[in-house]
């Protein structure tokens, strides 16, 4: 160990992303990135910021896009916090309202981001076990909390709760904050956005990375209370004032004014994920039910870390998780159709090798 490290440096244990290789051919269903990217419209709004503009510091409210994303979903301005990319955003409710005396709760097998967020913040992180169907029973929440986040869709099962049971969870604990992560909703779950009015416990974490196709502008939002909104913005104001340069802001606002594109590329990769799931399933695999742009996969004759492997060989990337209920799965993003030709063909070509 360097003998500068500070105590904090030290001690953490940091995420690790999925791979980003430079390797020409590949095909990429590992990070759950859009295969269609960004609006046109977003694309134009970029180009016409990056110009002599750009000497000038952004907004630091990022008034236009709050205002903007605001009239989306329904809430006021007030009630929007923005950031680089939602995992700053989760990063700073973990520091601004998930570290409470009592545990914080998640599932066993969700994000593996909040671990690394509940360790640098020093937060006691309490896991809920999934249940036998990889699903998240809300029943199991009766204990002892301070506060409780959960990824709707979960990830890496893709598996999503009805907006009914989300509420019942916020009805059981309205004294403490309850973060979901709703970083998939738009491929077909059901946000809790609607239940912010009655909830001034709920903060609702969105992002213009998977289904906006914009990964690589780091733009994701919080929506929630304003007084839940005014923790956060007192965290970023102690970190950093500008987390969104005037690139992101003018392509996050042009990004949620193309509605019809982004749901027509939404519909697209629901369209894809119900075929890709048939064809698993006809090779054997068990696929469980997902509202994500990924599904979480497993063959009774093959390990997942053994399958993500051969498909590797293949130029192929998946994601593949250790832990030992995740083990046999791979994650699979959802690509375009000849990627999914792709996928599908060498795993036909994989199980016959056996
Ligand atoms: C991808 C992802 C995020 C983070 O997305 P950003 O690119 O940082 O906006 C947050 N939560 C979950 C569950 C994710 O899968």
């Amino acid at each position: 160990m360097n003998p500068f490290w500070s105590q904090i440096a030290r001690e953490l244990s940091p995420y690790t992303p999925g791979e980003q290789p430079r390797i020409a051919n590949l095909v990429k269903l590992n990070t759950n990135e859009s295969p269609f990217g960004p609006s046109p419209r977003a694309e134009d709004a970029m180009r016409a910021e990056a110009t002599e503009s750009l000497r000038l510091y952004p907004d630091p409210e990022a008034v236009e896009l709050r205002q903007v994303l605001a009239e989306h979903h329904g809430v006021q301005p007030a009630q929007v916090f923005v950031g680089n990319g939602s995992d700053e955003v989760l990063a700073h409710a973990f520091a601004g309202l998930l570290k409470q005396q009592q545990p914080l709760l998640c599932p066993d097998i969700t994000y593996s981001f909040y671990p690394v967020w509940a360790q640098l913040f020093g937060i006691i992180l309490e896991t809920v076990p999934l249940d036998d169907a990889m699903g998240v029973r809300v029943e199991d929440y009766r204990r002892q909390a301070g506060a409780i986040v959960i990824a709707n869709p979960n990830a890496p099962t893709g598996i999503a709760l009805p907006r009914a049971t989300i509420a019942r969870l916020l009805d059981e604990h309205r004294d403490i904050p309850v973060v979901i992560d709703e970083a998939y909703v738009d491929f077909g779950g059901e946000s809790a956005v609607p239940l912010i009015a009655d909830h001034p416990n709920l903060l609702v974490v969105q992002t213009m990375s998977k289904s906006r196709g914009l990964a690589g502008l780091r733009v994701g939002y919080a929506l929630g209370d304003a007084g839940l909104i005014e923790a956060l913005r007192r965290v970023k104001d102690s970190f950093n004032s500008y987390p969104l340069g005037r690139i992101a802001q003018a392509g996050a606002v042009a990004s949620v004014r193309d509605d019809a594109w982004f749901r027509e590329s939404c519909s697209r990769i629901v369209a894809t994920r119900e075929a890709m799931t048939r064809e698993l399933t006809a090779l054997g695999f068990v696929v469980l039910p997902s509202s994500a742009n990924f599904v979480f996969a497993r063959h009774p004759s093959l390990g997942g870390a053994e399958f993500a492997a051969a498909l590797r060989d293949r130029a192929i990337l998946v994601r593949h998780f250790g832990k030992p209920r995740s083990a046999p799965y791979v994650r699979i993003t959802v690509g375009k159709p000849g990627d999914v030709g792709k996928l599908i063909a060498a795993a036909s070509d994989i199980l016959r090798g056996r």
